[in-house]
């Protein structure tokens, strides 16, 4: 944990959030300034700064999200479909330097970047 990061900080519960699931491994809460119907972050419990930092060591966390993201689509209702992005460093757009995959849906996404 980083005593400087804000979703170190949720995750520990210094600073609310509206949680949708959680594990060992991960924590999942709502984004405070949705995209979509259904916006979640999915983040590990360890600090990982970006996926620029994921290893060896650590990548269980990033599969770990992964199986996370599989449950919280269903619970949500996006049995038609997702997008998950992660942003990642300064040309990335990535605004919170604790590794998160949002979990976007609940409506046709458009604009495709690819
Ligand atoms: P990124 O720009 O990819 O780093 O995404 C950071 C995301 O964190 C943005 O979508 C923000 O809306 C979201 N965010 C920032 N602060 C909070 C917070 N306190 N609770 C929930 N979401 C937040
Ligand atoms: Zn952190």
């Amino acid at each position: 944990m980083n005593e400087n990061c804000l979703f170190c900080k949720i995750i520990g519960g210094s600073i609310p959030s509206s949680k949708v699931y959680e594990d060992e491994y991960v924590y999942a809460f709502r984004d405070i300034n949705p995209q979509a119907p259904v916006h979640v972050l999915v983040v590990p419990k360890a600090h990982i700064a970006s996926a620029a930092e994921i290893n060896t060591d650590n990548s269980v966390y990033v599969a770990k999200c992964f199986e996370a993201i599989t449950k919280i689509a269903a619970s949500e209702g996006l049995g038609s479909g997702y997008r998950v992005i992660t942003n990642c460093g300064e040309d990335g757009g990535q605004s919170v330097m604790h590794l998160h995959f949002h979990l976007i849906g609940g409506v046709k996404l458009g604009e495709k970047i690819i």
